[in-house]
């Protein structure tokens, strides 16, 4: 759980290529086990980033230990991809914060030791906003909701809501009005490991289909010695090459210190978008089987669509990668 965390820490202080190779292994397995790793290591990432060094002596031990496990709650229901339009609030009292709202969908919420979550401490707009960290045992935190969903379903995804829940000025993560900015950032960083989950998908869809091709006898022959089925599993193929090195050269960026948020976009655009085709093509390679739930491609159709969705959706994925070409022209 430490695997960004440095060793003085107590974590494995492994790069973000390292990161990657763990969240797609992971993933090959079960897509749920590696979201809440993938979230998990995007708050350690941001502490070290941005925390004091009361923050990072607390949090970063617990966190690298497996003790304590860590949610983002950024979204609302009215503030999804318009995430600079939340409304939860935080608002100064003695000695620090007090926090009201409701944050929709925080991805291990239920079972998290600390939360980052962003609040308005300000006016409208992205510079009223800042993040805060705190435990999600604080008088007046309730799980509103645990969300059910089509697929990742070891991952816990619920609704939190705040009432007068009072934190300390020690909470605040980063700059006051800074939040917005440093969600952004650790979720650029997080779109690296949502590739990566959507790697070990596909990875998984191309063991699966390969197996079974071989196996499946239809009209005296293994299914693969068809080309309608041979050239699925080719195209799979290429397309995990082509996500993985996107994915690992957007990792390779961010361990060389150089920008990789255009490129961490197009990672996650193509492996997602590679990941939910190829599930379906894996699940028609096993025809009727695929269907059922003996056998595995019928989750990793389920858990391959959310990649597509969470930490910006490919829309604004698209829209990143075309404003930095384009500008803003609107
Ligand atoms: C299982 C799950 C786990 C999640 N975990 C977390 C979490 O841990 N923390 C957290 O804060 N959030 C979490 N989310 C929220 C997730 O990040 C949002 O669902 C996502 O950002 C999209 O927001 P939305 O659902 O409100 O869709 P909307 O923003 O309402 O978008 C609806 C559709 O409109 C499109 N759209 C919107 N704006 C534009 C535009 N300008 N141009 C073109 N198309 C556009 C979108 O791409 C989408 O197709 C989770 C969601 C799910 C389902």
């Amino acid at each position: 759980m430490g695997i960004l965390v440095p060793e003085e820490y107590g974590g494995a202080e492994a790069d973000y290529l390292s990161y990657a190779l763990a969240i797609e292994e992971l993933a090959r397995v079960d897509a749920g086990t590696a979201v809440t790793v993938s979230v998990h290591s995007m708050i350690c990432s941001a502490i070290l980033k941005l925390g004091t060094k009361e923050q990072k002596e607390h949090w970063l031990p617990l966190l690298a230990s497996r003790d304590v496990l860590a949610g983002f709650a950024l979204t609302e229901s009215d503030a999804g991809s318009d995430a600079v339009a939340l409304r939860a609030t935080a608002r100064p009292s003695s000695g620090g914060y007090t926090l009201n709202g409701r944050k929709q969908w925080c991805s291990t919420g239920s079972y998290a030791g600390v939360i980052m979550g962003m609040f308005r401490t300000g006016g409208p707009g992205a510079r009223g906003v800042s993040a805060f960290l705190f435990e999600p045992n604080l008088p007046g935190v309730t799980i509103e909701r645990v969300t059910e969903k089509l697929g990742i379903h070891t991952s816990n995804t619920c609704d939190l809501a705040f009432d007068d829940v009072r934190v300390g000025r020690e909470a605040l993560l980063g700059e006051e009005g800074a939040g917005f900015g440093n969600a952004m950032t650790a979720l650029t960083a997080g779109r690296i490991g949502i590739a990566a989950q959507a790697i070990g998908i596909l990875a998984a869809c191309l063991d699966e289909s390969v197996k079974f091709a071989k196996e499946r006898i239809a009209f005296g022959k293994p299914i693969g010695a068809f080309e309608g089925v041979s050239f699925k599993i080719a195209q799979m193929a290429m397309d995990l090459d082509a996500a993985r090195m996107l994915t690992y050269r957007a990792a390779a960026l961010a361990d060389a210190g150089e920008p990789f948020a255009i490129p961490a976009s197009k990672a996650k655009l193509f492996a997602s978008t590679a990941a939910r085709k190829h599930a379906g093509e894996a699940l028609q390679i096993h025809g009727g089987y695929g269907y059922t739930t003996e056998f595995a491609v019928e989750r990793h159709y389920r858990d391959a669509k959310i990649t597509e969705i969470y930490e910006g959706t490919s829309e604004i994925q698209q829209i990143i990668i075309a404003r930095s070409l384009l500008g803003r022209l609107e």
